[in-house]
């Protein structure tokens, strides 16, 4: 027989969070079905309860005070492949690191770039989560979700998921009062290749991070979206041109390489360690040294160490080149 449901009360959200940051969730519900994700945001809806989802918490800085509503965090982990055809089914709570893991296990490629990205599948879906000249959206044949606005399920083709860099339908309806939605499932397609050369490529892409990536403290990732060449050069301009040309510019004294990202942007983490904010701490939060775009918690740090070290940064960067860095991490 089933049993009912039941919120969690006053979990800590440090537990998951990649950051190891954050304060109490009131309640806190963890459907394993499409069913109990829709029981859960009517009971959210019924007691007017905000709702947040919560995934791998890989991208979140979570405030000390926690969330004053029901945080849901998806365990819908199934990964079902079909050989026949190629295509996986993965539940929105199933890892990144999973899916890789049966890829290279079945001989399936596509996702190899995926090496080394943390996170869940919904969350990867959601953000269209993308490096090393791969983005989600690449394999991706339908994804279903339900909409919290209309208390319906929703099954998407990739183009109807809209796409683009960083963004999806699902990212840009979660701004919407009304129209919310929560990613359940997406079904990929792959084709079919060698166990060892897929193993192998994903390998390759987690052990780059590994040299370039300060993992040894908790982290979310990049802090701040790289800058568009346009802020610093105005679009059309013979600088610009030169600039997207040449791959480098000086800039107030600093070189800088121009990146394709996919525009052509300056890296943000250049930006912040050319105004001196290497290594610089506050609280139990550092700049990492390694990665200036990277702060990591280096000894219990609490959100507003972060957000002092992110307000710092934005402050540094903007008094020594003139330029606005723009948060590439949610702070909820
Ligand atoms: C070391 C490190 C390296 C990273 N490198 C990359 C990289 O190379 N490329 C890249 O794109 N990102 C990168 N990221 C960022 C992050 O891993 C991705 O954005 C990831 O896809 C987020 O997934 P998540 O499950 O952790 O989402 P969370 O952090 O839990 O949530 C992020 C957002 O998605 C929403 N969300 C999560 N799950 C769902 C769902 N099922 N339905 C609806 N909304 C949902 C949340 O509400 C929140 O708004 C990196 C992060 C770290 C820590």
């Amino acid at each position: 027989m089933r049993t009912k449901p039941k919120f969690k009360e006053r979990v800590s959200l440090a537990k998951y969070s990649h950051y190891k940051i954050g304060g109490p969730a009131r309640f806190f519900f963890e459907p394993k079905d499409e069913r109990e994700t829709a029981w859960a945001v009517k009971e959210a809806k019924k007691r007017k309860l905000a709702i947040f989802i919560l995934s791998g918490g890989t991208n979140l800085l979570i405030s000390d005070e926690g969330f004053d509503g029901l945080v849901i965090h998806p365990a819908m982990r199934s990964i079902k492949a079909k050989m026949k055809d190629g295509t996986v089914e993965v539940g929105a709570g199933a890892t990144m690191a999973d899916l890789l893991k049966l890829s290279a296990a079945k001989g399936l490629s596509g996702l190899e770039w995926a090496g080394g990205l943390p996170g869940t599948v919904g969350g990867a879906v959601r953000g269209n989560a993308g490096c090393f000249g791969g983005e989600t959206k690449d394999a991706i044949v339908s994804v279903r979700s339900f909409n919290m606005g209309t208390m319906k399920f929703v099954t998407r083709t990739a183009a109807q998921c809209a796409f683009h860099y960083r963004d999806s339908i699902f990212k840009r309806n979660s701004r919407k009062r009304n129209g919310a939605e929560i990613v359940l499932s997406a079904t990929f397609r792959l084709a079919r290749g060698d166990k060892r050369a897929i193993a192998k490529a994903i390998r390759e892409k987690i052990e780059y991070r590994r040299n370039v990536h300060p993992l040894d403290y908790p982290n979310i990732g990049s802090t701040f979206k790289n800058v568009p060449l346009h802020a610093v050069h105005k679009k059309g301009s013979s600088r610009y041109a030169r600039a997207v040309k040449s791959g480098v510019i000086m800039f107030r004294g600093s070189r800088f390489s121009v990146k394709t990202d996919p525009l052509p942007v300056i890296s943000a983490a250049k930006l912040i360690s050319e105004s001196g904010l290497r290594g610089v701490s506050m609280g139990g939060a550092m700049i990492s040294p390694m990665h200036p775009n990277f702060i990591v918690n280096v000894l219990n740090a609490g959100s507003y160490d972060v957000v002092r070290l992110i307000m710092l940064a934005k402050i540094e960067v903007r008094r020594k080149f003139g330029v606005d860095l723009e948060e590439e991490v949610q702070v909820i």
